[in-house]
């Protein structure tokens, strides 16, 4: 895979999501560690990927800093709160505001168009229609879709349909963009294509954080976790100006 532009010198910044001490225990009566005493730090500008093998832990690992679920034990900061011990509604809330998600298979409501499925992200925002529809559009031409907005997702390829999806992810600005094997439904084609609009929309302001068990994506990232059972086994720093790998203290496991 090669990608144009894959490790631009962001400059990094404050940590926006952390994992402390995380664990995430499933099952009553047969236990499955999934994620075994994690912790992580996450920095605006960072562009990173997590791999391993199937089952180590990767999709518990970023559904928690997703907080699209909750740890059996630990803490989850988003911006320094930690999440893990506010009421739902706040927590759905500040997850709104901060993180954005991608997923393997899109998750884009069919009978919606391209700008529609977008909007959604927008919704329960105070914002007036006009200002929805334009900050979606915006957020389409980012992906270079701006000339298929009115296209329903059974008229666009796989790639296109997952740069729809990011469109929505990065529509409300979040300081986090999170994917869940996001190139895993697409031929290295596509598959390309998705990681250069990722690689385009890394900002000092916005971690982009890719779980993936392809090398090629992960050697498109700046920094690369690598996990076994439940643990990070690995944290590196890939490439770049200076070349070859480089071990990185900020944020390794404990
Ligand atoms: P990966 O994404 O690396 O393939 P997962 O995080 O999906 O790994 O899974 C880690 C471990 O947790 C696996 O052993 C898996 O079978 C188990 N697991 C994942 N989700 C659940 C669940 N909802 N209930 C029970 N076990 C689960
Ligand atoms: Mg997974």
């Amino acid at each position: 895979m090669t990608v144009a532009s894959p490790q631009r010198e962001i400059p990094v910044g404050e940590v926006v999501l952390a994992l402390e001490g995380v664990s995430r225990v499933y099952g009553t009566e047969v236990q499955v560690r999934a994620l075994d005493d994690v912790s992580l730090d996450i920095r605006a500008g960072e562009f990173l990927s997590i791999i391993g093998p199937s089952g180590s832990g990767k999709s518990t690992m970023l559904g928690l800093l997703g907080v699209l679920d909750l740890p059996t034990d630990g803490a989850i900061r988003v911006r320094g709160t930690d999440v893990t011990r506010l009421a739902d509604a706040e927590r759905s809330r500040l997850r709104g505001e901060a993180i954005g998600f991608v997923f393997q298979q899109f998750h884009l409501i069919p009978h919606l168009t391209a700008l529609g499925n977008v909007e959604t992200a927008l919704l329960y925002r105070g914002l007036t229609p006009r200002e929805r529809r334009s900050r979606a559009m915006s957020a389409l031409e980012q992906v270079g879709l701006g000339e298929r907005h009115d296209h329903r997702p059974v008229q666009m390829s796989g790639g296109e349909q997952q740069r729809v999806a990011i469109a929505r992810a990065i529509s409300t600005d979040p300081g986090v963009v999170l994917a869940d094997e996001p190139t895993g439904a697409l031929d290295s084609r596509n598959a390309e294509n998705v990681m250069q609009i990722f690689a385009d929309l890394q900002s000092p302001e916005r971690a982009i954080c890719i779980v993936t068990h392809d090398m090629d994506v992960a050697d498109a990232t700046r920094r690369r976790i690598s996990m076994l059972d439940g643990k990070i086994v690995a944290d590196e720093m890939l490439g770049g100006p200076s070349g070859g790998l480089a071990e990185t203290g900020a944020g390794a496991g404990s």
